[in-house]
Protein backbone atom coordinates (compact mmCIF):
# COMPACT_ATOMS: atom_id res chain seq x y z
CA UNK A 1 0.00 0.00 0.00
CA UNK A 2 1.30 3.46 -0.69
CA UNK A 3 2.31 5.32 2.23
CA UNK A 4 -0.17 8.11 3.37
CA UNK A 5 -3.07 6.08 1.53
CA UNK A 6 -5.97 5.12 3.51
CA UNK A 7 -7.39 1.66 2.93
CA UNK A 8 -10.79 0.72 1.38
CA UNK A 9 -13.56 0.78 4.45
CA UNK A 10 -13.97 -2.35 4.05
CA UNK A 11 -18.16 -2.24 3.67
CA UNK A 12 -17.12 -0.63 0.25
CA UNK A 13 -14.84 -3.04 -0.66
CA UNK A 14 -17.41 -5.81 0.00
CA UNK A 15 -19.43 -4.01 -2.26
CA UNK A 16 -16.88 -3.99 -4.76
CA UNK A 17 -16.53 -7.80 -4.35
CA UNK A 18 -19.79 -8.44 -4.29
CA UNK A 19 -20.69 -6.36 -7.74
CA UNK A 20 -18.09 -8.43 -9.24
CA UNK A 21 -19.12 -11.96 -7.81
CA UNK A 22 -15.59 -12.19 -6.28
CA UNK A 23 -13.86 -12.74 -9.04
CA UNK A 24 -12.06 -11.23 -11.75
CA UNK A 25 -14.46 -8.38 -13.14
CA UNK A 26 -13.06 -8.91 -16.73
CA UNK A 27 -15.62 -11.53 -17.87
CA UNK A 28 -12.74 -14.11 -19.65
CA UNK A 29 -10.36 -14.08 -16.60
CA UNK A 30 -12.77 -14.47 -13.56
CA UNK A 31 -9.84 -15.52 -11.89
CA UNK A 32 -9.66 -15.73 -8.02
CA UNK A 33 -7.93 -14.56 -5.96
CA UNK A 34 -9.22 -10.58 -6.44
CA UNK A 35 -7.76 -7.01 -5.72
CA UNK A 36 -9.33 -4.01 -5.72
CA UNK A 37 -8.09 -1.75 -8.50
CA UNK A 38 -8.89 2.10 -8.89
CA UNK A 39 -9.96 2.99 -12.71
CA UNK A 40 -8.78 6.04 -12.10
CA UNK A 41 -5.48 6.20 -10.67
CA UNK A 42 -5.56 6.34 -6.88
CA UNK A 43 -2.24 8.96 -7.82
CA UNK A 44 -5.00 11.02 -9.38
CA UNK A 45 -8.29 11.11 -7.24
CA UNK A 46 -6.78 10.51 -4.19
CA UNK A 47 -9.85 9.02 -2.85
CA UNK A 48 -11.44 5.37 -3.17
CA UNK A 49 -14.83 5.65 -4.44
CA UNK A 50 -17.56 2.47 -5.85
CA UNK A 51 -17.58 4.33 -9.33
CA UNK A 52 -13.92 4.12 -9.51
CA UNK A 53 -13.31 0.45 -7.80
CA UNK A 54 -13.18 -2.75 -9.68
CA UNK A 55 -12.43 -6.38 -8.90
CA UNK A 56 -9.06 -7.80 -10.12
CA UNK A 57 -7.07 -10.46 -10.36
CA UNK A 58 -3.35 -9.75 -9.55
CA UNK A 59 -2.18 -10.40 -13.16
CA UNK A 60 -5.33 -8.49 -14.81
CA UNK A 61 -4.11 -5.71 -12.29
CA UNK A 62 -0.83 -5.84 -13.12
CA UNK A 63 -1.62 -5.72 -17.11
CA UNK A 64 -3.95 -2.81 -16.20
CA UNK A 65 -1.17 -0.96 -14.68
CA UNK A 66 1.24 -1.29 -17.43
CA UNK A 67 1.07 1.38 -19.96
CA UNK A 68 2.02 -0.79 -22.82
CA UNK A 69 -0.49 -3.00 -22.07
CA UNK A 70 -3.50 -3.07 -24.46
CA UNK A 71 -6.23 -3.49 -21.40
CA UNK A 72 -6.53 -0.12 -21.31
CA UNK A 73 -9.01 2.52 -18.99
CA UNK A 74 -11.52 2.65 -21.88
CA UNK A 75 -12.12 -1.06 -21.53
CA UNK A 76 -11.79 -0.97 -18.13
CA UNK A 77 -14.79 1.34 -17.97
CA UNK A 78 -16.89 -0.88 -20.03
CA UNK A 79 -15.88 -3.71 -17.97
CA UNK A 80 -17.54 -1.87 -14.44
CA UNK A 81 -20.39 -1.07 -16.89
CA UNK A 82 -21.41 -4.37 -17.88
CA UNK A 83 -21.33 -5.30 -14.36
CA UNK A 84 -24.00 -3.59 -13.87
CA UNK A 85 -27.03 -5.33 -16.35
CA UNK A 86 -29.34 -2.77 -15.25
CA UNK A 87 -27.30 -0.01 -17.46
CA UNK A 88 -26.55 -2.32 -19.85
CA UNK A 89 -25.27 -0.44 -23.17
CA UNK A 90 -26.32 -3.01 -25.62
CA UNK A 91 -30.10 -1.32 -27.34
CA UNK A 92 -32.57 -4.13 -27.88
CA UNK A 93 -31.69 -6.78 -25.14
CA UNK A 94 -34.99 -7.34 -23.06
CA UNK A 95 -36.72 -5.08 -25.30
CA UNK A 96 -40.37 -5.83 -23.54
CA UNK A 97 -39.09 -4.67 -20.25
CA UNK A 98 -37.32 -1.58 -21.23
CA UNK A 99 -40.52 0.77 -20.03
CA UNK A 100 -40.82 -1.31 -17.07
CA UNK A 101 -36.98 -0.73 -16.20
CA UNK A 102 -37.39 3.48 -17.20
CA UNK A 103 -40.04 3.90 -14.97
CA UNK A 104 -38.50 1.98 -11.85
CA UNK A 105 -35.81 3.97 -12.74
CA UNK A 106 -37.27 7.12 -13.06
CA UNK A 107 -38.97 6.03 -9.59
CA UNK A 108 -35.72 5.62 -8.08
CA UNK A 109 -33.97 9.06 -9.09
CA UNK A 110 -37.24 10.94 -7.64
CA UNK A 111 -37.79 9.24 -5.07
CA UNK A 112 -33.64 9.31 -4.51
CA UNK A 113 -34.07 13.15 -4.97
CA UNK A 114 -36.40 13.43 -2.66
CA UNK A 115 -34.92 11.37 0.21
CA UNK A 116 -31.46 13.71 -0.29
CA UNK A 117 -33.05 16.90 0.29
CA UNK A 118 -35.49 15.57 3.47
CA UNK A 119 -32.05 13.70 4.73
CA UNK A 120 -30.41 17.00 4.53
CA UNK A 121 -33.70 18.96 6.36
CA UNK A 122 -33.41 16.62 9.20
CA UNK A 123 -29.89 16.91 9.89
CA UNK A 124 -29.80 20.92 9.77
CA UNK A 125 -33.49 20.73 11.97
CA UNK A 126 -31.52 18.22 13.98
CA UNK A 127 -28.81 21.23 14.81
CA UNK A 128 -31.49 23.92 15.55
CA UNK A 129 -31.60 24.89 19.40
CA UNK A 130 -34.26 27.46 19.54
CA UNK A 131 -38.02 28.12 18.43
CA UNK A 132 -36.99 31.10 15.65
CA UNK A 133 -33.98 29.08 14.19
CA UNK A 134 -36.22 26.25 14.26
CA UNK A 135 -38.82 28.28 11.69
CA UNK A 136 -36.34 29.81 9.48
CA UNK A 137 -34.90 25.85 8.69
CA UNK A 138 -39.10 25.05 8.10
CA UNK A 139 -39.05 27.90 5.60
CA UNK A 140 -36.50 26.41 3.20
CA UNK A 141 -38.62 23.36 3.05
CA UNK A 142 -39.21 22.91 -0.54
CA UNK A 143 -42.50 20.06 -1.42
CA UNK A 144 -41.45 20.05 -5.51
CA UNK A 145 -39.23 16.82 -4.77
CA UNK A 146 -41.81 15.10 -3.06
CA UNK A 147 -44.36 15.72 -5.80
CA UNK A 148 -41.82 14.46 -8.58
CA UNK A 149 -41.25 11.41 -6.57
CA UNK A 150 -44.94 11.04 -6.36
CA UNK A 151 -45.81 11.03 -9.91
CA UNK A 152 -42.70 8.87 -10.56
CA UNK A 153 -44.64 6.25 -8.11
CA UNK A 154 -47.58 6.73 -10.02
CA UNK A 155 -45.87 6.60 -13.18
CA UNK A 156 -43.76 3.27 -11.92
CA UNK A 157 -47.19 1.43 -10.99
CA UNK A 158 -49.34 2.15 -13.90
CA UNK A 159 -46.50 1.06 -15.92
CA UNK A 160 -45.99 -2.28 -13.50
CA UNK A 161 -49.63 -2.61 -13.04
CA UNK A 162 -51.44 -1.46 -9.49
CA UNK A 163 -51.99 -4.70 -8.10
CA UNK A 164 -48.45 -6.09 -8.87
CA UNK A 165 -46.61 -6.44 -5.69
CA UNK A 166 -43.78 -4.68 -7.38
CA UNK A 167 -46.26 -1.89 -7.17
CA UNK A 168 -47.32 -2.34 -3.83
CA UNK A 169 -43.56 -2.49 -2.39
CA UNK A 170 -42.69 0.52 -4.01
CA UNK A 171 -46.06 2.45 -2.83
CA UNK A 172 -44.98 1.12 0.57
CA UNK A 173 -41.63 2.18 0.53
CA UNK A 174 -42.50 6.16 -0.69
CA UNK A 175 -45.45 5.80 2.71
CA UNK A 176 -43.18 4.42 5.24
CA UNK A 177 -40.48 7.49 4.05
CA UNK A 178 -43.29 9.86 4.31
CA UNK A 179 -44.22 9.37 7.45
CA UNK A 180 -40.68 9.64 8.87
CA UNK A 181 -40.62 13.32 6.96
CA UNK A 182 -43.84 14.00 8.70
CA UNK A 183 -42.76 13.22 12.03
CA UNK A 184 -39.20 15.20 11.31
CA UNK A 185 -41.03 18.34 10.17
CA UNK A 186 -43.60 18.52 13.28
CA UNK A 187 -41.38 17.83 15.77
CA UNK A 188 -40.58 20.92 18.39
CA UNK A 189 -37.34 22.20 18.53
CA UNK A 190 -34.88 20.33 19.82
CA UNK A 191 -35.48 17.29 18.10
CA UNK A 192 -36.34 14.73 19.95
CA UNK A 193 -33.10 12.05 20.41
CA UNK A 194 -34.76 9.08 18.66
CA UNK A 195 -36.07 11.01 15.83
CA UNK A 196 -32.51 12.33 15.29
CA UNK A 197 -31.07 9.41 15.50
CA UNK A 198 -33.33 7.47 13.61
CA UNK A 199 -31.63 5.64 10.71
CA UNK A 200 -34.05 5.73 8.36
CA UNK A 201 -32.02 5.07 4.98
CA UNK A 202 -30.90 1.46 6.88
CA UNK A 203 -34.98 1.34 7.14
CA UNK A 204 -35.37 1.55 3.79
CA UNK A 205 -32.79 -0.73 2.72
CA UNK A 206 -33.76 -4.49 2.93
CA UNK A 207 -37.54 -3.13 1.63
CA UNK A 208 -36.06 -1.84 -1.59
CA UNK A 209 -33.27 -3.94 -2.17
CA UNK A 210 -36.12 -6.70 -2.40
CA UNK A 211 -38.13 -4.28 -4.93
CA UNK A 212 -34.45 -4.56 -7.11
CA UNK A 213 -34.29 -7.82 -7.16
CA UNK A 214 -38.06 -8.52 -7.99
CA UNK A 215 -37.44 -5.70 -10.66
CA UNK A 216 -34.17 -7.84 -11.73
CA UNK A 217 -36.31 -10.76 -12.07
CA UNK A 218 -38.83 -9.48 -14.04
CA UNK A 219 -36.38 -8.05 -16.37
CA UNK A 220 -35.01 -11.47 -17.11
CA UNK A 221 -31.23 -10.71 -15.29
CA UNK A 222 -32.08 -12.73 -11.98
CA UNK A 223 -33.79 -15.89 -11.68
CA UNK A 224 -37.42 -16.30 -9.12
CA UNK A 225 -37.12 -16.81 -5.34
CA UNK A 226 -38.37 -20.10 -5.08
CA UNK A 227 -39.73 -18.98 -1.37
CA UNK A 228 -43.09 -17.83 -1.04
CA UNK A 229 -44.01 -14.13 -1.16
CA UNK A 230 -43.66 -12.74 2.62
CA UNK A 231 -45.63 -10.02 3.70
CA UNK A 232 -44.32 -6.39 4.39
CA UNK A 233 -43.06 -5.50 7.83
CA UNK A 234 -44.68 -1.77 8.27
ZN1 LIG B 1 -8.13 -11.37 -14.21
Amino acid sequence: MTAGRPAIPSELRRRVLIEAGHRCAIPTCRATPVEIAHIIPWSKVKKHEFKNLIALCPTCHARYDDPHNPLDRKAMRQYKVNLNPLLSSTFGAAADCVSLIAAYQDFRTAFGIWVRGELEFAAAKARVRSAAANIAVQDQLDSGPFADALCALLDFQAAWGREAEVSEIAGAILMHFAEWSDDVRAALCPMPVELAHRDITEELAEVSSRLHLMVCEEAGILASEESPAQNLAW
